[in-house]
């Protein structure tokens, strides 16, 4: 009996336990398949599109090139090969992990129902959290709306029990050509991917700083977090796995808490898929946004990195050199963009799915929402980060601004965060202030107000 195995965000062979049904229903071997969209592929930006190369060459290196790189123009494209390959082997069976995000969905019903025309069944197995989005709810069967009581009624259902896979896993080979993807955009830094790559980078993080994570998680000049979400994004590593490892101490709690707001907003997309890129709270639709040309050219500049403001200008900069950004970053630069600059959290949402190698449907519209005000939280839209005082708090010693912006690297300590205050803050090209954060900051709270009344 053999079988095949759709790779899907789930791009590893520990603890996944639709990899591991696959191998108990077939003793015979296994075929790996992975739907490569050539057009989503040439869309994305150099970066996403290494690091989807370096994924799949790792696995491909994990499974001794036996993943058979399926390029296709569309969903249904892959359903038609799929079933092409099925009937040459003579497989019936095809496993797969179950998708939650909009995109995931409609492409594994397209194929789900494709392939049951033709009598071959694929069975979705687990997902790429530790509890299924949609199990989490009330006791009156709602979902959750709020993070608080998610988190609490998530920690009893979750899923700590890392999966285990059988001893001597048998890849079939076939005829397909297994390319893997050339990209073709250069990328800023090289990219390391994979299983093995993100087992270490826990260990790694266990070592030298899950202890303090409750204290420097927030920290932008310093290594706090776990970087692992570009491996969490494409399933070379599974919550799970990190859940197994964690203790009762505040830091290990923090690190669970996080764990737990990804698992809310992949509950709350699955809710509202329109999410995905519509608002949440929809009153905030009719805000007034600003757009036109004064509105591009100030875009243009925030994903430059060319605002005028320190930390926004290092966190942009770090998203195009990396592919990735601090959370506390990320807060500050989005905050940045909608409450400082008026434009719809949209637009920069798109900017970050174009630039980040942790892209995740989820957690970037959501991210986005939740910090324009406009999100599940009960965050009032009048919490407006003020950029320079962010700076000073969490880069107290202006380390993390002058890595990303060389024209301030002859500015000591914090000054680096207020160019403005010294005789040659401007000597190496930094830009002025497009913009002036106590005026906009009013501007914000006047369109609140206008907005109010609106819908009063
Ligand atoms: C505007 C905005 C956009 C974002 N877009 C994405 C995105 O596209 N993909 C993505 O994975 N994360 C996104 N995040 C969440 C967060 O910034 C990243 O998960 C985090 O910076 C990843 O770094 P890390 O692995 O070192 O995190 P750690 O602090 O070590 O956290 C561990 C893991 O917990 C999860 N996590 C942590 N914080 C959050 C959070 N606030 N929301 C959801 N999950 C979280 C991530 O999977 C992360 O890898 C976004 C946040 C904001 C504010």
């Amino acid at each position: 009996m053999t079988a095949v195995f759709w790779f899907r965000r789930d791009l590893r062979l520990q603890d996944n336990e639709a990899l591991t049904a696959a191998f108990d229903s077939a003793p015979d071997g296994v075929v790996a398949v992975f739907m490569f969209n050539e057009p989503d592929y040439q869309e994305l930006e150099g970066i996403r599109q290494h690091s989807l190369t370096e994924s799949l060459r790792s696995l491909s290196g994990d499974i001794n090139g036996q993943l058979n790189i399926v390029s296709v123009k569309s969903a249904s494209e892959f359903a038609e090969r799929l079933i092409q390959l099925c009937q040459s082997c003579q497989i019936s069976k095809v496993f797969a992990m179950q998708s939650f995000d909009p995109k995931g969905v409609s492409e594994q019903k397209l194929v789900l129902e494709a392939l049951k025309v033709e009598s071959i069944e694929l069975q979705l197995i687990g997902s790429a959290y530790a509890v299924l989005p949609g199990t989490v709810s009330k006791p009156d069967g709602e979902n959750y709306r709020v993070y608080t009581p998610f988190f609490k009624a998530w920690s009893q259902l979750a899923d700590v029990v890392p999966k285990s896979l059988p001893s001597k896993p048998k890849w079939l080979a076939i005829d397909e050509t297994t390319q893997i993807p050339t990209p073709s955009k250069p990328s800023p830094l090289k990219v390391v991917a994979g299983e093995a790559f993100a087992l270490r980078t826990f260990e790694r993080f266990i070592d030298r700083a899950l202890d303090n994570y409750d204290e420097d998680r927030n920290r932008a000049d310093l290594s706090g977090t776990a970087h692992l979400s570009h491996a969490l994004a494409h399933g070379e590593i599974h919550p799970r796995t990190l859940l197994a490892r964690l203790g009762d101490s505040k830091g290990h709690e923090v690190f669970r808490k996080e764990i737990a707001w990804r698992e809310f907003y992949a509950d709350v997309l699955f809710h509202y898929p329109h999410t995905v890129d519509d608002y949440y709270e929809p009153r905030f639709k009719k805000l007034r946004y600003d757009t036109g040309a004064v509105a591009d050219k100030r875009f243009d500049a925030w994903c430059k990195g060319e605002t005028g403001y320190p930390m926004v200008d290092a966190g942009m900069r770090q998203l195009l050199a990396e592919g990735w950004m601090h959370n506390r970053v990320r807060m500050i630069v989005a905050s940045f963009l909608v409450k400082d600059l008026h434009i719809e959290w949209t637009r920069g949402a798109e900017h970050f799915e174009a630039h980040l190698s942790d892209f995740d449907p989820a957690s970037n519209s959501h991210g986005w929402q939740w910090t324009a005000g406009c999100g599940t939280d009960a965050s009032p839209y009048y919490r407006i980060f003020n950029p320079i005082l962010q700076g000073l708090k969490f880069d107290p010693e202006g380390d993390y601004v002058r890595k990303y912006i060389p024209e301030l690297r002859h500015l000591p300590g914090s000054s680096a965060h207020e160019p403005w205050e010294l005789f040659d803050g401007y000597a190496n090209g930094y830009p002025e202030q497009i913009v002036d954060h106590a005026q906009e900051r009013n501007e914000s709270l006047a369109r609140l107000e206008e907005l109010k009344n609106l819908i009063s």
